[in-house]
This record gives C-alpha cells, sequence and structure tokens, in this order.
C-alpha cells in the first residue's frame, strides 16, 4: 500500500486530485497538504512535515503559479520561490527513500523559438519565452535534478508536462490568474455586478489580440492521468500530459466558450494594448497516446461548463 504526500494539495489540481481519488476504491493511502500545513520553501518545515508523515510517493505540485500577467511582474519571485520549493521537496523526498515522485513542469517552459509540435525531447533546446524566464528554468531545473538522483540513487523521480490546466478550485485572483479563470471572474463580475446597462450592451474585454492558441486540459482529467502515471510510468523522462494538437483554441475562442457557459448576451471586444505572451506551444501528446491509447479527454465546451458551474456554486469561497 502506498501513502502518497500531494504538495500543493489546496490547488486547483491538489483539489481536483482529491475528487478522483475520493471516486475512487484504491487502498492507498493520500495526504493532501497545503502552505498551512508546511512553507515548503523553508528547508526546516518540509524536513518536518516529511519526518511526520513519512511518505512512500510524492505527487510534488505546489509551485508559486500564476498566469501571463502575475509571471511578467514576478520573474525573480518566481524563480526563485520554485526553486526553493523543489530543492527542498526532491531532497526531503531523497532523504526518505520515497519510491516515486512525479513533480509538475509545464508547456509553458519550453523554448520560445521552436518548431512545432513540441515534444518531450525539447525542454532544454533553449531560452523560454522572455514573459515567464524565471518560472521556466526553476520548472526545467527539476527534470535536471530528477537526472542527478537517478544518476547517483537511481531514484524514481519524474515529471508531468501539462499544457494550460483549469476546473473547479481554480485560483481567480485577477492579478494571479491564468486566462480561463480570469475570464470567468471577469465575467461573472460584468453580469452580475454592472448594474446600470441591459446585458445586450454590455462589453466584455479579452486582454490582448485573442489570437495566441493554447491547449487547455480539464483538472480532472489530469488527476486521473497524474494517479495513472503514478501506477505505471515507470521512467524519469518527463510525459506531456495535453489534449491533442487538434484541441488547439484561440483565446478568442476560449473567451466565446466562457460566454456560451454563462449565456451572455453582450458583445466581446480584444483589448489589444495587453500583452498577449507567446503565441503558441503546441505540445504533442504522442507519447502519451502511445502508452494509453484509449484516455477520453472532456470535450473543452463541457469543461468550461463545469467550471463556470463550480464557480457561480461556490462563488463564497473561491480563491478572488
Ligand atoms: P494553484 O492552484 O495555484 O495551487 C498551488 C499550490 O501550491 C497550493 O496548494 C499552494 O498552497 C501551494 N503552495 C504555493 N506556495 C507554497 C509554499 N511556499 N509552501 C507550500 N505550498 C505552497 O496551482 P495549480 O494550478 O494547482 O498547479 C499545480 C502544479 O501544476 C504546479 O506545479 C504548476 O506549476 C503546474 N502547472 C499548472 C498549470 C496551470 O495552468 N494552472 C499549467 C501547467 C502546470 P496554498 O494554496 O495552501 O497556499
Ligand atoms: P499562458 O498560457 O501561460 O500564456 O498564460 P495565461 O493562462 O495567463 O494566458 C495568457 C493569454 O490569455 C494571453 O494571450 C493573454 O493576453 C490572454 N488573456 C485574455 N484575457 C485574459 C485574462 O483575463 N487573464 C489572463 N491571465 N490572460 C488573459
Amino acid at each position: 500500500m502506498k501513502k502518497v504526500l500531494v504538495t500543493g494539495g489546496s490547488g486547483l489540481v491538489g483539489n481536483a486530485l482529491h475528487t478522483v481519488i475520493n471516486e475512487s476504491t484504491s487502498g492507498d493511502e493520500w495526504i493532501f497538504v497545503g502552505s498551512a500545513d508546511a512553507d515548503l520553501t523553508d528547508s526546516n518545515a518540509t524536513k518536518a512535515l516529511f519526518d511526520r508523515i513519512k511518505p512512500t510517493h510524492v505527487v510534488h505540485l505546489a509551485a508559486m503559479v500564476g498566469g501571463l500577467f502575475h509571471n511578467m511582474n514576478n520573474n525573480l519571485d518566481f524563480l526563485r520561490k520554485n526553486m526553493q520549493i523543489n530543492d527542498n521537496v526532491l531532497q526531503q523526498s531523497y532523504e526518505h527513500d520515497c519510491a516515486k515522485v512525479i513533480s509538475c513542469l509545464s508547456t509553458c517552459i519550453f523554448p520560445d523559438k521552436t518548431s512545432y509540435p513540441i515534444d518531450e525531447t525539447m525542454v532544454h533546446n533553449g531560452p523560454p519565452h522572455p514573459s515567464n524566464y524565471g518560472y521556466s528554468y526553476a520548472k526545467r531545473l527539476i527534470d535536471i535534478q530528477n537526472r542527478g538522483y537517478y544518476e547517483k540513487s537511481g531514484c524514481m523521480f519524474t515529471s508531468i508536462i501539462p499544457c494550460n490546466i483549469f476546473g473547479p478550485h481554480d485560483n481567480y485572483k485577477p492579478e494571479v490568474s491564468h486566462v480561463i479563470p480570469g475570464m470567468i471572474n471577469r465575467m461573472y463580475d460584468l453580469i452580475h455586478t454592472v448594474k446600470d446597462l441591459p446585458e445586450e450592451e454590455k462589453v466584455f474585454v479579452v486582454f490582448g489580440s485573442g489570437k495566441p492558441l493554447r491547449q487547455f486540459i480539464y483538472s480532472i482529467d489530469l488527476a486521473k492521468l497524474i494517479i495513472w502515471v503514478l501506477d505505471n510510468y515507470e521512467s524519469v523522462e518527463p510525459l506531456i500530459l495535453s489534449v491533442d494538437e487538434e484541441d488547439e483554441v484561440s483565446i478568442f475562442d476560449a473567451a466565446m466558450a466562457v460566454a456560451k457557459a454563462f449565456d451572455f448576451k453582450g458583445k466581446l471586444i480584444c483589448d489589444t494594448s495587453k500583452a498577449d505572451g507567446q503565441h503558441k506551444k503546441t505540445a504533442s501528446n504522442k507519447k502519451l497516446r502511445n502508452l494509453l491509447p484509449n484516455f477520453q479527454f472532456t470535450p473543452f465546451e463541457d469543461g468550461i461548463k463545469a467550471s463556470v458551474a463550480w464557480y457561480i456554486e461556490n462563488i463564497t469561497k473561491a480563491r478572488k
């Protein structure tokens, strides 16, 4: 029986894992921790957590996380905090003889100038997009460190590379959020708090040109894939966990899906004075498809509908 410690257990992906675990009948023990349980930038606090829990396996999700604008304004913090957290968690996992650690990279960390589709072999092939170099280099170092532990002691510390994630329990804080929770929060406010206009005359602003392309994965799908990786994937090499290339959508398409889920009757315009970030990061999920051919991803619009419904139902407790 495994004893699985989930760092970042209070976040978007941590909550999705919790939901999926609750629905499963596995006999494993799962412990979900957030920053209130231990500040993982602190090596003593991290050691105390591992001494107390004594995990056999770790799903390492904890990180300083945010969307394009949060990254652009805080590159140094993203670099330092994430390097500290990752070093503390990986070293404690090593010292506690954990049989497996799965850490999270992101398709954001791939080189800016690259050929497409991007695959797992390309993580270190060139500088990342300048908007998020702090997060990117800290995340790339996880892969380097995993290889170091493997070389030194044969540890099965691996990494997954999700595309842009969305779902219930997202972070909706406007200055921090990724595009989907950011738009859900702003559209809800436009519909419910702007009272002096009929809805048909309201205008929703999509930041940037709306033209960048993104692959989005529903958090519950990602949680199911993480459990599969925990039970079945035995390699230090990173694994991209993304929807298919054909499922990539433009930011404007994503805004329209959010508007449809809210049944918003107003107009959508783009504010091109705001940054677009990287135009696209199209990633290949061929390696995943070869290993797990029959996985069914939740259709994008269904995931958006469920996420909007969750936000409306949980408006008082959502992180915003
Ligand atoms: P999230 O919702 O922002 O949650 C972040 C988690 O990290 C929270 O549980 C938070 O704890 C914890 N945390 C942050 N700083 C900490 C610290 N100093 N000590 C201990 N815990 C700390 O993030 P997420 O979207 O679930 O992301 C999970 C993983 O996926 C991350 O590694 C992220 O880099 C990666 N990822 C995310 C995306 C995306 O689109 N969201 C895409 C690709 C990869 P508290 O909330 O309790 O403070
Ligand atoms: P990325 O996928 O890592 O680049 O990060 P985001 O999830 O923050 O997506 C950024 C893209 O969405 C950029 O092209 C932004 O201009 C666009 N965007 C449109 N509206 C919003 C919003 O409300 N919040 C955020 N974060 N981005 C938005």
